[in-house]
């Protein structure tokens, strides 16, 4: 539990105090997912040449958690590996990797491991089920009618 800053991804957590409510949040994906991934091409027509790759999603953890899900259970290889939650929803920081926090193909092969978290944090937090996926659906729609290259967690997975 080495992690306290919360609050650069939310607009309601507290530095060493998670808000303990639902968040977005976007990785970056490197540039070559776009040339080497049709189904991400085919995802993002009107991505612009040199714009930023990310994946986006959502969690009722706080991102810096997912992220660790992200880092460590990857899909094909998340047996025996475990994750941290930093945000205090689990009783136990450390957990086993499950294939409900698996990470899809896509993040797994292409993720760089960094949150991107000026393009989230307006978006943070969120109360319910609901508005967490419309806000995904947002920020999606935004970053795509920007340019950027997006793969979205429950849209496109
Ligand atoms: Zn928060
Ligand atoms: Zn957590």
């Amino acid at each position: 539990m080495s992690f306290s800053n919360f609050h650069q991804h939310c607009k309601k957590c507290r530095k060493g105090r998670p808000c303990k409510k639902k968040h977005v949040y976007v990785m970056e994906l490197k540039l070559e997912v776009y040339e080497k991934s049709q189904k991400f091409k085919d995802a993002n027509p009107n991505y612009k040449q040199g714009m930023p790759c990310v994946y986006v999603g959502k969690t009722s953890h706080h991102p810096r958690c997912r992220q660790s899900q992200h880092n460590n259970c990857k899909t094909g290889d998340w047996r025996g590996k475990k994750w941290t939650c930093y945000c205090g929803m689990k009783s136990e920081p450390v957990s086993e990797c499950k294939i409900s926090t698996r990470t899809s193909s896509i993040v797994g092969k292409y993720m760089t491991g960094f949150l991107l978290k000026s393009l989230y944090k307006k978006y943070n937090p969120q109360q319910d089920p609901q508005s967490n996926e419309e806000a995904e659906d947002k920020l999606t729609n935004e970053l795509r009618s920007q340019g950027f290259g997006v793969w979205a967690g429950h849209l496109d997975a």
